[in-house]
């Protein structure tokens, strides 16, 4: 039996390297992965991937997370598409992640450095980045709050 692991820290991996301006075509020559895998953990994020599927993609991050496409021989219409499509899915990219808790499946990333707070979704109001999920329910709460609070202002003006 194939030992497996968390897909958790492959998928944000890949995700965030597609952000980053790396083609699935690049990643499936670099990691020994198919290119149809490679779109499978990005898009369907499976639960567990094998470890040596892990290992792979981890060592090509490594390598890729902070080096240019466009330097690494990737034409810049291939980067260019890539960054469009995994910005349009909302991935994040390497930055939002520690390499300390990018493995952790209850890791959440960090655009603002204070996502999941109200803190967190004024700072994506404020540097024009779309609303992570975390952000989305912080603000939803403090949404409700301040709803929460109109209503007992007004009961209590017709008390
Ligand atoms: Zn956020």
């Amino acid at each position: 039996m194939t030992a497996r692991t968390s897909a958790a820290g492959s998928v944000r991996r890949l995700q965030g390297l597609a952000v980053a301006g790396w083609p699935v075509g690049r990643l499936a020559r670099e990691t020994g992965l198919t290119a149809y895998r490679i779109t499978q953990l990005v898009t369907a994020s499976p639960k567990t991937v094998t470890v040596d599927e892990a290992r792979a993609v981890a060592a090509v991050y490594v390598r890729y997370s902070g080096a240019s496409p466009g330097l690494c021989g990737v034409s810049h219409v291939h980067a260019r598409a890539a960054r469009d499509r995994a910005t349009a899915a909302g991935w994040a990219p390497p930055a939002a992640w520690d390499d300390d808790t990018i493995d952790d499946p209850a890791a959440i990333p960090q655009w603002t450095g204070h996502c999941g707070t109200s803190r967190g979704a004024n700072l994506h109001a404020r540097h024009g980045i779309p609303l992570c999920p975390p952000c989305q329910a912080a603000d939803e709460r403090r949404r409700l709050a301040r709803e929460a609070r109109a209503l007992r202002a007004l009961s209590t003006n017709h008390a």
